[in-house]
């Protein structure tokens, strides 16, 4: 079957001499892999459409029994040029992908997810401060689809909803139970804790609308603690898949 869909590439090799096999998610079908036949040479009609974060119109031959599809065509929808010529958005996009490629199952379909993708990545693209804040949005909005939805409502422990009397200094996230305990409750406790302004920036980011995301400056040392925090809980729930080459070089930088 001949059939045409938007995607974003994932990943891309090289496959024998002159090919390449990429890992596409798909509007109509989720994360599927296609071969491309001869878009190693300079005279492909491929072009520069299949690098990771393309966003692209694909037109595939595909067959349900395969489990390599065959790309017959792809082209540009838009080109998200600074996530290549800006260092810093290149990693996050490039995590942002990892992550998709990592976490989502094959042959999945889920517009949620694939309408999130590009519009991060358009987002990102556009980005002129604060960019980390993209990375945070997108993991917080993609546990939420996953069913692993953080919950930044209410205590988990006393059931008190959230408020600046039972945010004072410090919370405590409980990664199996997806859930903070306010500043009262986590007072008694020895477990690893939050600053609350970790608390306040993801609950921030989970209600912001994605023109919104770049508007809030996290300071550096909030950002490592997020960083800690998502980690932890992805850990939890997808277990090594979340070790993200990406992030490790960004967080290095
Ligand atoms: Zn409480």
């Amino acid at each position: 079957m001949l059939t045409k869909t938007e995607a974003v590439v994932l990943k891309a090799v090289k496959y024998r001499e002159t090919s390449k096999i990429v890992t596409l998610y798909t509007k109509k079908f989720g994360k599927i892999n296609a071969v491309a036949k001869g878009a190693m040479l300079t005279t492909s009609k491929f072009g520069a459409s299949l690098e990771p974060m393309s966003y692209i119109l694909a037109v595939l031959y595909k067959k349900e029994t395969r489990e390599v599809q065959f790309l017959s065509q792809a082209d540009l929808i838009k080109p998200f040029l600074s996530l290549y010529s800006d260092y810093n958005k290149m990693i996050l996009g490039l995590s942002i992908c990892e992550l998709v490629y990592k976490l989502m199952k094959f042959e999945e379909e889920n517009l949620r997810i694939f309408n999130l993708l590009v519009n991060t990545l358009e987002k990102l693209n556009e980005a002129e401060k604060n960019e980390v804040n993209f990375l945070w949005f997108f993991i917080i909005h993609l546990l939420d689809v996953s069913g692993f939805k953080i919950n930044f409502t209410s205590c988990i422990s006393c059931g008190e909803k959230f408020s600046d009397e039972n945010l004072s200094k410090k919370v405590v996230f409980l990664s199996d139970r997806g859930g903070f305990m306010c500043s009262k409750c986590s007072s008694s406790m020895k477990a690893s804790d939050y600053s609350v302004a970790t608390f306040k920036s993801l609950a921030w980011l989970e209600k912001a609308k994605i023109e919104n995301v770049t508007n809030l400056k996290i300071q550096s040392n909030i950002n490592n603690e997020i960083h800690n925090l998502l980690m932890e809980y992805m850990s939890k729930h997808f277990g090594e898949l979340v070790n993200l080459k990406s992030v490790e070089v960004y967080y290095k930088l």
